[in-house]
């Protein structure tokens, strides 16, 4: 039958992302897990495929494909089991460089972003500070303007591509907040900034999953940035952020979405395999029962997410429909791979066991880019037209 989404050309984008995957990925990634990090020549491959641009503008090196195009790379990138890669790709080609895409002058563009698409730049996304994460009017990294230069003092938490990034596209506040009533939607703006600055130190943060997504603690201290690195217009970085998140929370959704594909495939192969009471697992009807509901709520979670990126794709910037999607996906891969882990016993429990490691990567889901608290509140609040947005 032929799909509302998915073109021939989509499914043959697919067949290439998986060969890569399975060539380039999936026999090194429980090595990088173990490193804590991806290495350089993989981006710079990923590069080379043109999978780092697919989302972006052909003047800077993308490939500018539609919006189904970024649903088939990021589906597969969920399906690998591993939230770190994922995660680690998603930050370079999907959440730090959409700001440079969506904001930057041509001249940060052809420095950052090109060097990202072609994986010869490594970028991270500095937003969250030790306290300010859900609430952002709280941010208090500062750049305070001296010369041809800002001074940036502050710091940054739980930065995926933390230690191993070129550069930063960073969350700074350039005045304070005037508007009370907004929560300090004034006073933040963004630049980028390039890491082997002096000033600027890393720590490694221990995640309890994400392993190779290069977690980590930013410190700023006295770093100069000159101002040609402010990402669009002074005190604009709220306004950039929000319009940001919503591709942000889309990509969030569709990646968890994989990750729960790969999750039910690893169960049902085991639950035809596994035998007790000299029969397979899945000849029991507790557990058939069970698979039926997960399987029909992610079909229901997968035309939610599909239906989202074709407002994405039309051009809307469906911000109810992006914190949906986000929400329930995440929410959802909580509960399958809750499951699926009972479904295996004691060997989903091993260290070693991918649905373990899966159990582990998806737990931050519902935290890490926006929390489920701050989904519901957000549709809340379009729901209950207190903002003004179409539903
Ligand atoms: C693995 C990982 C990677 C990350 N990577 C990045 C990154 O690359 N860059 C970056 O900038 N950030 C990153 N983050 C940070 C992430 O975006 C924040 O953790 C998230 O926004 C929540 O902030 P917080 O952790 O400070 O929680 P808090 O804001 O302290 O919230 C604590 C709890 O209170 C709830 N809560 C808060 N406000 C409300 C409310 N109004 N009503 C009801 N409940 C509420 C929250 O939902 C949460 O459950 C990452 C996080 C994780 C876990």
């Amino acid at each position: 039958m032929k799909s509302p989404y998915f073109t021939t050309e989509h499914n043959a984008f697919r067949k290439r992302v998986r060969d890569f995957i399975s060539k380039e990925v999936i026999p090194f990634a429980d090595m990088w897990e173990d490193e804590r990090f991806v290495p350089k020549t993989l981006w710079q491959k990923m590069g080379e495929q043109g999978f780092l641009g697919i989302n972006h503008p052909k003047n800077d090196g993308g490939s500018e494909m539609d919006f189904f195009f970024s649903v088939v790379f990021l589906e597969e990138l969920g399906r690998t089991g591993y939230g770190g890669f994922r995660v680690a790709v998603a930050v370079q080609a999907y959440m730090a460089t959409s700001f440079i895409a969506h904001a930057a002058s041509e001249e940060l563009k052809r420095k950052y972003l090109s060097p990202a698409i072609t994986g010869n730049k490594l970028a991270a996304l500095g937003i969250t500070e030790p306290n300010a994460g859900s609430d952002l009017s709280q941010i208090q990294t500062s750049a305070v303007r001296e010369g041809d230069n800002y001074i940036v003092n502050g710091t940054k938490k739980f930065i995926a591509n933390g230690t191993k990034s070129d550069f930063v596209v960073l969350a700074v506040r350039t005045a304070p907040s005037k508007d009370t009533q907004r929560r300090g939607a004034t006073g933040i703006s963004l630049l980028i900034v390039d890491t082997a600055s002096e000033g600027l130190s890393a720590k490694k943060l221990d995640n309890i999953g994400w392993y190779c997504s290069d977690t980590a603690e930013l410190y700023f201290n006295n770093v100069s940035v000159p101002v040609e690195n402010l990402v669009g217009k002074l005190n604009h970085g709220f306004y950039y952020i929000m319009q940001c998140f919503q591709l942000e929370r889309l990509v969030a959704g569709i990646l968890a979405l994989g990750g729960i594909d790969c999750c039910l495939e690893i169960t049902r192969q085991y639950l035809t395999q596994r035998k007790v009471f000299n029969s397979p697992l899945s000849s029991f009807q507790a557990l058939r029962h069970r698979m039926a509901d997960l399987v029909t709520d992610v079909e229901a979670v997968r035309q939610l997410i599909y239906h989202t990126a074709w407002l994405y794709q039309e051009g809307e910037l469906p911000i109810a429909e992006c914190s949906m999607a986000k929400l329930k996906a995440t929410e959802l891969a909580n509960r399958v791979v809750d499951e699926c882990l009972q479904f295996h016993g004691a060997y989903g429990y091993q260290e070693k066991c991918a649905i373990a490691r899966i159990y582990r990567d998806t737990r931050a889901g519902t935290i890490a880019g926006g929390t489920s608290e701050v989904m519901r509140e957000i549709i809340a609040q379009i729901v209950l037209g207190e903002v003004k947005v179409a539903v």
